[in-house]
């Protein structure tokens, strides 16, 4: 098939995986500790995990897991705002269907749909519009939800709302940017990246310029790439390659889509619609400066925000959800106490473990982790440990794990099942 089939080529990906074990083998640093790139997109996250890059690549190169799933790094307060405003008699709350299970501190927007709010599934903020249109009598509220890449679709249905005068449609803004987030990440004292694999739906609306104080303020190296397997290597490649002779400059290995000054036209609907926020609050990494936006003055009509009275508030994470370490690149998915056991797609506890591009989700569904042995390790365990708080949560159902890990349950248990099942040299390396 054109544009996939070349992109996956076996003898290619095995070209490219020899090439950049040879350039390895040049940097003296890896002498001390492995090569940390970041994959600063959940896309990336998911192609890394489901065709075994890792495997490919030498044990001194290593993936860290950016931020950038914008399901995962939505905060729980957000998602009780969704949950109070689906719950409104009136309100008729659209949504993309990865929003739905992410976990508020009381349910999720399937469970608020379940319980009989008016939520709906949709594929695009069009789809939202429309659906205000054939029911002038309720208000329609669309989730706004993600990067560069979905914000200028959101601006575009803002803009036709105001166009044809239709006054029951509104936006929940949570649109997030990536250069704040980025230059947080670099300025985080704890990390140790050694370059970027940087975003390439994003970077096809913003361009790759703004990435240009990575290397030159930074003196980090990046390479906006493609998301298919061999993208993914070539990309690779092109980051050591810079390590290895000592530059840092922005490169673009995703050139037949992004182009250099980005996307004039949604750029222009972004900026119209929207202004930057002072702060917004991500999931794990806190509060970031400048990293949001919402809807100008001028759309005021258009926003939710404006519009409905919301909770509002800041929520901490279950103690047990270590969400924020893994989106640092602190610990690996497997490591976090309750990845696998409380924490599940099926049950997520966490936002990383919701999307499929969630850096858990990824893990758990690619890794060829044997849940089989997990659940017999953890009845085993069960049956053996004394405590009933302990077996009661460790089997609790989702709604009541929170409760239970809050409740000093000691996870660090869970982590010791987990750990001897994981069997991550299994990755399915389907370009080998
Ligand atoms: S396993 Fe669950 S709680 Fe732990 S980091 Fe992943 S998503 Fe968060």
């Amino acid at each position: 098939m054109k544009y996939v089939d070349e992109f996956r080529d076996p003898d290619k990906a095995r070209t490219l995986a020899r090439e950049i074990r040879a350039l390895v083998s040049r940097i003296e640093r890896v002498k001390q500790r492995p090569l940390q790139i970041m994959e600063v997109c959940g896309g990336h996250t998911h192609t890394i995990f489901r065709y075994g890059i890792q495997q490919l690549l030498p044990d001194t190169v290593e993936f860290v897991h950016g931020p950038g799933c914008p399901v995962c790094v939505l905060p729980i307060g957000r998602v009780d705002d969704c949950v109070a405003l689906a719950e409104r008699p009136e309100v008729i709350f659209t949504t993309f269907g990865d929003a739905m299970r992410v976990p508020g501190s009381k349910k999720s927007l399937l469970k608020a749909k379940a319980d009989g709010a008016d939520v709906r599934m949709v594929y695009s903020p069009l789809d939202a519009l429309k659906i205000a249109q054939l029911n002038p009598d309720r208000e329609v509220i669309f989730f706004g939800l993600g990067f560069e890449t979905t914000m200028p679709s959101t601006a575009m249905t803002v803009l036709q709302a105001h166009a044809r005068k239709i006054t029951n449609f509104s936006l929940f803004c949570n649109h997030i940017t990536i250069i704040p987030t980025i230059k947080a990440i670099l300025d985080a004292p704890d990390l140790q990246l050694d370059g970027f694999l940087g975003p390439g739906h994003v970077s096809m609306v913003i361009g790759t310029r703004p990435y240009d104080f990575i290397a030159r303020e930074y003196r980090k190296p990046i390479t906006v790439a493609g998301f298919e397997p061999l993208d993914v290597l070539q990309s690779m490649w092109m980051v050591i390659r810079q390590i290895a002779e000592g530059r840092c400059e922005v490169e673009n290995q995703y050139g037949r889509i992004v182009p250099e000054d980005g996307n004039a036209q949604a750029l222009s609907a972004v900026n119209q619609v929207f202004e930057t926020r002072e702060f917004f609050e991500w999931r794990g990494l806190g509060s970031i400066d400048r990293s949001g936006v919402r809807v100008r003055e001028a759309f005021a009509g258009f926003d939710a925000e404006r519009k409905f009275a919301m909770p509002n508030l800041s929520v901490a994470d279950p103690k047990a959800c270590q969400c924020g370490e893994v989106l640092k690149g602190l610990i690996r998915p497997h490591q976090c106490k309750v990845f696998g056991t409380a924490c599940t797609p099926e049950s997520p506890l966490g936002a990383l473990m919701v999307s499929s591009e969630g850096a858990c989700a990824a893990y758990y569904n690619y890794g060829r982790i044997d849940v089989s042995a997990i659940e017999e390790r953890r009845r085993a365990r069960q049956a053996t440990e004394a405590g009933a708080v302990t077996a009661g949560c460790l089997g609790a159902s989702a709604a009541s794990i929170a409760e239970c890990v809050d409740a000093g349950v000691a996870s660090g248990t869970v982590s010791a099942i987990v750990e001897p099942v994981l069997t991550a040299g299994t990755l399915a390396a389907s370009t080998a």
